[in-house]
């Protein structure tokens, strides 16, 4: 490509809503075969909420959310915002030796208990037997909702599932990148069977769920390995990584700032939309090239 029509090509972006950090990109976007989204805050709203909470051991409801709220409130992640929103009445317990379990869930002391919260690899990994809600965990995951387990140390106490909508957009533009001829795919660290009913409302082709964040990035070298051309497209800190080994790492506008800061390109509105109209511009400028 000359250089002309490069800056042409970035110019021509931006006003089709989409920032161009590394021209080059532009390029690589026209070879592009494969489109892989994160889940979370790209194809959803990211603004899930509670939408149910059942129990198992000796507390009700409200001690199951508020215990839940309590743990959460160490954490960012868009999981624990709805949890917190849901659970206005926080006692003022202190909780302390708060951790993260990166892409499972989190634990702290509360009232000198040590609680856990997360998902099914999370308790796995502690030996603590959730049977008693394995048919709630699938029925919820089978309606596309998000089911977060609470534990103590020895039981399951409850399940508090969670809905995140789809992006208004996100069928439309996926429908449009579809019959521009991509592959699309959707990563993440969410139940596999919840990801799949996501996936289908959205119109995507194939899931890769349960992933850890590290295990993104090298998600998409695999396809890369396969001879596939990536575009990534992503919000969060923990797409990082997958936005940088893509061939070509897009960010949703008001993903992260490490988002914003790794990905190629930058969508100037929060709008899918704007990644048909990117791709699909890049081709149609290097053809008019040739
Ligand atoms: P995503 O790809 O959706 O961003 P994450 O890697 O952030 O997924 O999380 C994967 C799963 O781990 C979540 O679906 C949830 O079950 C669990 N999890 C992660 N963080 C939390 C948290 N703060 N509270 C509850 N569950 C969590
Ligand atoms: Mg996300």
């Amino acid at each position: 490509a000359t250089p002309m029509s490069v800056i042409a090509g970035v110019g021509r972006a931006a006003e089709l809503g989409v920032l161009v950090r590394d021209a080059d990109a532009l390029q690589r976007a026209s070879e592009v075969d494969t489109i892989v989204f994160d889940k979370t805050g790209t194809l959803t709203r990211g603004t899930p909420q509670v939408s149910d909470v059942l129990v198992y051991g000796d507390w009700n409801r409200q001690q199951v959310l508020s215990a839940a709220a309590q743990l959460e409130q160490g954490s960012n992640h868009p999981l624990a915002k709805a949890i917190l929103a849901a659970a206005p009445d926080l006692s003022d317990e202190p909780t302390k030796q708060f951790r993260t379990i990166r892409g499972k869930g989190v634990s702290a002391k509360v009232a000198g208990r040590t609680l856990l919260l997360g998902n099914q690899a999370l308790l796995d990994e502690q030996q603590i037997d959730y049977r008693a809600a394995q048919e709630d965990i699938d029925r919820f995951a089978a309606q596309g909702t998000t089911p977060v387990l609470l534990a103590d140390q020895r039981q399951l106490l409850g399940l508090i599932a969670l809905r995140d909508s789809l992006r208004p957009e996100s069928a439309e533009a996926l429908q449009r990148l579809h019959q521009l001829g991509y592959r699309l795919i959707m990563l993440t660290g969410d139940h596999q069977k919840t990801a799949q009913v996501i996936a289908a409302e959205a119109g995507i082709d194939e899931v890769i769920a349960g992933v850890l964040p590290e295990g993104k990035a090298q998600a998409i070298a695999q396809l890369q390995q396969q001879g596939r051309k990536v575009v990534m497209v992503g919000d969060g800190i923990n797409d990082a990584p997958a936005l940088a080994q893509a061939d070509v790492g897009i960010a949703m506008g008001g993903g992260s700032d490490v988002a914003v800061e790794t990905a190629a390109m930058t969508l100037m509105r929060n709008d899918l939309h704007c990644v048909a109209d990117a791709l699909a511009m890049a081709g149609a400028t290097l053809r008019n090239m040739r």
